[in-house]
This record gives C-alpha cells, sequence and structure tokens, in this order.
C-alpha cells in the first residue's frame, strides 16, 4: 500500500458527537503488525463516552477513535515480529500495561498505573481506539484464531475475557463453579457472556434476570436455565429467596440498585456476589450483606484471561454468536450506536470495517 493512502476511523469529538473522518494509513515498526479490522463490537463505555461524554470520572477531554473489541487479519508485518503471518485472522487484546510499575511486577497488570488500554479516555493524552480499518498495534497483542471462525465471534474475545476473570475472581473465593446455582443479573453482553463461562465451567443452574424480554431470550440461548423479567414479574425470583436464599454465586452485571438487591436477597449466608457491572455510586442492602455474611468481590478488566478467551472461541467452546443482535458497516456507526443504545432490542452491536 502506499503511503498516502488513508484509513477511516470512528472518532468521538465530545460527547453526542460521533464522525467518520480519515487519518493517514501507519506502517508497522519493530515488534508491530498493521491489522486490517473485520469486526468492532460496540460496549457500553463506547456509549456512554458517546451518550454523557465519560463514565463516572472519566471524561472524554479530547477527541477519542472509540473501540476495544476487534479482530481482522493480518496485512502487514514489522520488524522482528515472529508467529505471525499475513492474511491470519487474530483476535486484537486492547490491554498494553507498562510491565514495569509496581503493580506489574507484582503479577496485577490490569491495575497498572501506565496502563495503555485501546479506546479508553482514563489518561491523557487518550488511548486511540481499535474502530479503524487498519490498525497498527504489537505483535504480542494479537491472538491467532482458527479460519472457520468468523471475525465478529473473534471481537468477542475482550468482553468474554472480562467474564473469564469474573468467574476467576469469584471461584478464588468460593472454589469451582461446577454444581453452583448461579445468578445473572444483566443479560447484556456482558451478562450473555457470564452466562455461557457458568454454564462451560459446569453451574448446575444458572438464573439471568433483566427487565427486557429481547436481551432475556439471548441470554436463554446463551445458556441460562431460567429467565426472570423483574420488571414484568416481580415475584419471579421467589423459589431462590427461599429459606435464607438459595443461589451461591451472582454475577452483577447490570450495576442497578434494584438488581443488587435481588441478588443479596436469593443469595444464601456465605454467598459471593461478583460485581462486574459499574455505574456510578449505587446503593446497596448492606445490613442484609453483613447479616448474610456475603462475599463481595469486585472484577476488573482482564489479565492472562484473553488467551483463554480466544482459546475457547476459537474451540468453539464457547460460540458468542447468539448474542451478536446486529451488525453494521463503519459507514453506518451512528445507526450501528444507536442500535446499541437501545436494550429493548440489541445485547451487542458490531461494526464491519471490510473494505467497501
Ligand atoms: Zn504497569
Amino acid at each position: 500500500m502506499s503511503e498516502t493512502q488513508d484509513i477511516r476511523v470512528v472518532l468521538l469529538n465530545g460527547q453526542d458527537d460521533l464522525k467518520i473522518e480519515t487519518r493517514a494509513l501507519a506502517e508497522p515498526g519493530a515488534g508491530e503488525v498493521r491489522v486490517a479490522i473485520l469486526a468492532g463490537g460496540i460496549c457500553g463505555s463506547d456509549l456512554h463516552y458517546w451518550l454523557e461524554g465519560g463514565i463516572g470520572t472519566i471524561r472524554v477531554r479530547e477527541p477519542i477513535i472509540l473501540g476495544h473489541e476487534a479482530a481482522g487479519r493480518i496485512a502487514a508485518i514489522g520488524p522482528s515480529v515472529e508467529g505471525l503471518k499475513v492474511g491470519q485472522l487474530v483476535a486484537v487484546n486492547p490491554s498494553h500495561p507498562c510491565g514495569e510499575c509496581e503493580f506489574c511486577r507484582n503479577g496485577l497488570p490490569r491495575h497498572c498505573t501506565h496502563m495503555r488500554f485501546k479506546g479508553s479516555a482514563m489518561y491523557l493524552p487518550h488511548e486511540q481506539g481499535m474502530f479503524r480499518d487498519q490498525l497498527v498495534i504489537g505483535a504480542g497483542q494479537c491472538f491467532p484464531m482458527p479460519e472457520e471462525i468468523s471475525p465478529g465471534a473473534a471481537a468477542c474475545s475482550e468482553p468474554l475475557a472480562v467474564c473469564l476473570h469474573a468467574a476467576n475472581r469469584g471461584e478464588a473465593v468460593s472454589g469451582s463453579l461446577k454444581g453452583k446455582t448461579v445468578l445473572v443479573t444483566g443479560a447484556g453482553p456482558i451478562g450473555a457472556l457470564c452466562i455461557a463461562v457458568a454454564r462451560q465451567r459446569g453451574a448446575a443452574e444458572i438464573i439471568v434476570t433483566d427487565i427486557q424480554d429481547a436481551t432475556l431470550d439471548v441470554a436463554l440461548r446463551m445458556g441460562a436455565d431460567h429467565a426472570v423479567n423483574t420488571a414484568r414479574t416481580p415475584e419471579g425470583l421467589a423459589r431462590w429467596q427461599e429459606g435464607k436464599g438459595k443461589v451461591d454465586l451472582v454475577f452483577e452485571c447490570s450495576a442497578a440498585a434494584a438488581a443488587i438487591r435481588d441478588a443479596v436477597s436469593v443469595l444464601r449466608p456465605l454467598g459471593t456476589l461478583v460485581q462486574v457491572g459499574v455505574a456510578g455510586p449505587t446503593p446497596m442492602p448492606l445490613n442484609v450483606m453483613v447479616g448474610k455474611e456475603i462475599v463481595f468481590v469486585g472484577s476488573q478488566r482482564f489479565d492472562v484471561e484473553f488467551a483463554e478467551a480466544a482459546r475457547l472461541i476459537g474451540t468453539g467452546a464457547i460460540d458468542p454468536r447468539p448474542m451478536i443482535t446486529g451488525t453494521y458497516p463503519i459507514t453506518e456507526a451512528l445507526a450501528a450506536f444507536r442500535a446499541a443504545s437501545d436494550r429493548s432490542s440489541s445485547v451487542k452491536v458490531q461494526l464491519s470495517f471490510a473494505a467497501s
């Protein structure tokens, strides 16, 4: 490709100001590759940046190319790269910890104080994201996928890594999910993938709650046994609230006060509440949590789980395709973002970047 060639990017200039712009094509340096992006998933954080100009204390303070869930084909390889071939399908890990700070040195790279996470407005300058035709990135952040896997499925490696990390955090305090009764509150993409992980790890019974039938239908297709629409059926969790509660572990994926209250009401004494969803300050029923001696576990992003996520999708052990409810070409990015923000019909909406 010539140096004058431009690529398209999905740029957020600020709140409610999303545009397609062009940028010059860059070539990979030592240790880097250039990936022709094929699929990019729109995440809740992308939507918060667009609709609200940030999440909590993280604000969009300069133009940022969005996107941190992507897959594509290797288009060019820089010097000193081994193990990757031009044309190969890869899932791209957006996480790039520094490797040198106290957290990186202590085996907690997800807490890196100099984290460069693609499409994140946490630090200045913002880390530019992956919604673009071509992306130059470190070769170590590219995970080869089998040819028969769709780029859209491969792009779900990032949110699946989030859910694998949540499961690992929960299992660290409560033991294996095998044989457990698990509730997932919030049936968006993260809830749907937490269901898939709980199923894959042998949970005995999986219940899911949401206030939208469309997302609950997807949750059932992702492996849940029981779906409860808590808006239409407020008493729908009664059988798991009996006694002091029947549920061993909850993946709380909504960050809604009502869902957290439901979660605590069904947890058995010494049960585990894994908090995956995030919002601003949120009321929690501390009296019940303390009385039941609930174990509260926060879960933030992922570390080594990205490789496991790519492997589980690559082998077909977890199939994320039922949750992909819409795919839009990059030229219709605004329509894609609108669809993704409509929870009455969407779970995961993706952009496609196939040359057009
Ligand atoms: Zn670090």
